[in-house]
């Protein structure tokens, strides 16, 4: 059966406005699936509600056909890998920052996961922040290189199921194109959920949902929704 499972999820933050009216669709083993749709339209709530940092309030979410309300919240950590769209990193080495999620990893594997996301040539600095300047080895990350080092942790970290929140607007053109394929490579052959704000950055998803108002507004593959646009 398919590895994550919304079935018919309602979910409000507030009582008097519905967020999501009613949500379901499956990412089957190894695929990618992605929704997409403006902002506002409830994305971000459904990463929220497979982590758990809230609860759907009618309907269920299902991880390996186990409503995720009776996994341990250790299990789920485990299985459910998220790179989120704004990364706050701890006031240690990128290295540090790496190894964040799997602590036992080696240094050879955190090499590795750096280099896969393009960030070899600063693991061993600090981001800036409390007591670093700028120039020792005081880094001044973009959010961009924030967000490749979220990557690395995810890479090392190698959870069966990904959800990249790629819902971000702040990123130029270049920078846009290096993450995405960090992430592409990440996200191969891996059950994947991928959270966008535009339909041009999913090109290669096996599924696209378009959220509209917290309701599908239409599915489809990449060729198939642009013929609708
Ligand atoms: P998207 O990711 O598609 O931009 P979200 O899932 O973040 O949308 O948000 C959907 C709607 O829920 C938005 O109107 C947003 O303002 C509202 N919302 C998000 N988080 C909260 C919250 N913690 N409390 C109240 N409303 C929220
Ligand atoms: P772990 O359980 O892997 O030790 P956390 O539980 O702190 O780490 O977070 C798991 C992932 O979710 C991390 O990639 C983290 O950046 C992200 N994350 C944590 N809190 C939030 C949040 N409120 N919104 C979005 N992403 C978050």
């Amino acid at each position: 059966g398919p590895v994550l499972k919304f079935n018919d999820v309602k979910f409000h933050y507030d009582p008097d406005r519905e967020i999501l009216k009613g949500v379901s669709f499956e990412v089957p083993a190894g695929k990618t699936i992605a929704v997409v749709g403006p902002s506002g339209a409830g994305k971000s709530t459904i990463s929220r509600l497979i982590y758990r940092f809230y609860d759907a309030i009618e309907g269920s979410v299902e991880i390996d056909g186990q409503d995720v309300r009776d996994v341990t919240q250790k299990s789920l950590r485990a299985s459910v890998g998220m790179v989120p769209q704004d990364t706050v990193l701890f006031n240690d080495t990128i290295a540090y920052n790496i190894r964040y999620g799997r602590p036992e990893a080696t240094d050879e594997e955190v090499r590795e996961a750096a280099k896969l996301a393009q960030i070899s040539d600063f693991i061993d600095g600090l981001p800036q922040g409390f007591d670093t300047p700028v120039g020792e080895r005081g880094l001044k990350l973009s959010g961009g290189e924030k967000q490749r080092v979220a990557i690395a942790r995810t890479i090392l970290k190698s959870p069966p199921i990904l959800i990249l929140d790629e819902a971000t607007s702040a990123l130029d053109t270049q920078t846009e194109r290096e993450i995405q394929s960090a992430l592409d490579h990440v996200s191969q052959n891996r059950t994947t959920l991928v959270i966008a704000h535009r339909l041009s950055t999913v090109i290669n998803a096996d599924e696209i949902i378009v959220l509209r108002a917290g309701e599908i507004a239409e599915r489809g593959n990449h060729e198939a929704l642009l013929a609708l646009d």
